[in-house]
This record gives C-alpha cells, structure tokens and sequence, in this order.
C-alpha cells in the first residue's frame, strides 16, 4: 500500500507541476492537497523535493513569482506565500553545530527574535510526523 501511496503522490506532484505549466495553478493547488491526503492516509512522507513545492499552510503549489516569493536573509532562505503569506526558511549553508552557533555574534533585538523563530521552525519541522500532518486535515 505503502508503494502505491508514494506512486499517487508523485503523480499527483506531476500533475500539479503540469497545470501550474499550463496556467491552471487552482488545479496544481487541488493536486497537492490530494498528495497531502494521501500521504496522511497512508502515512508515507512525502520525499524533501516535493515538501519544498508547496506552501504547508494552505497548499498552494509554488510558482516562483506568482504564488511564493524567494528572498535569502541572513543566509536563509526565505519564502513567502502570496497566498496565505505564511514563511517557510530554510538553512542555505550545511547544518551548524551548536558550538558554531554559539561563537556567532549575537545579534540585537529583533533579529535574537527571527533566530529564535527560526530555531523553532527547524525543529518543528525535522519533528514532523505524519500524524502531525493528519492533524492539519
Ligand atoms: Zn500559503
């Protein structure tokens, strides 16, 4: 069952990369949240290139320039949903190890804030499980 999950999410990514081609990105949005569904149901994750397709708050397929919007800050990269503005970040550099992190300067205000956030959003974000996932259904 596993396996035909896993195929089903990669068609339905197919599909959706298809339509967003082909300027139908509310049905790109449908597919992904079918994928969403079915690697919920099934309990499969879904592989790191297709997480990095969408947006996890309302589903909304990526298109560079149309529905997110690219910016690397502070050596992240930052995208930001224009649907839902929602932030997804992710490291560029490879993990640093806390002794590293520790060494680097602390930065003021609020930018000790976005660190902070984004400390958090890395750890959620490697806790994931599917039945987190399931929860948002
Ligand atoms: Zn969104």
């Amino acid at each position: 069952m596993v396996r035909i999950a896993l195929e089903r999410v990669r068609d339905l990514f197919g599909l959706a990369e298809r339509e967003a081609l082909v300027g139908h990105p509310e049905l790109s949005d449908r597919y992904v949240h079918l994928a969403r569904q079915v690697g919920a149901r099934y309990n499969v994750r879904l592989l790191p290139e297709q997480r990095e397709l969408y947006c996890r708050g309302c589903s909304a397929y990526w298109i560079e320039g149309r529905t997110v919007r690219t910016r690397l800050r502070s050596g992240r990269r930052v995208r930001t949903c224009l649907r839902c503005g929602r932030e997804r970040r992710t490291r560029i550099r490879a993990p640093r190890t806390l002794a590293s992190r520790a060494t680097e300067g602390a930065p003021p205000g609020t930018m000790r804030e976005q660190g902070a956030e984004v400390a958090l959003f890395d750890t959620a974000e490697e806790s994931e499980s599917p039945e987190e996932e399931s929860e948002q259904e």
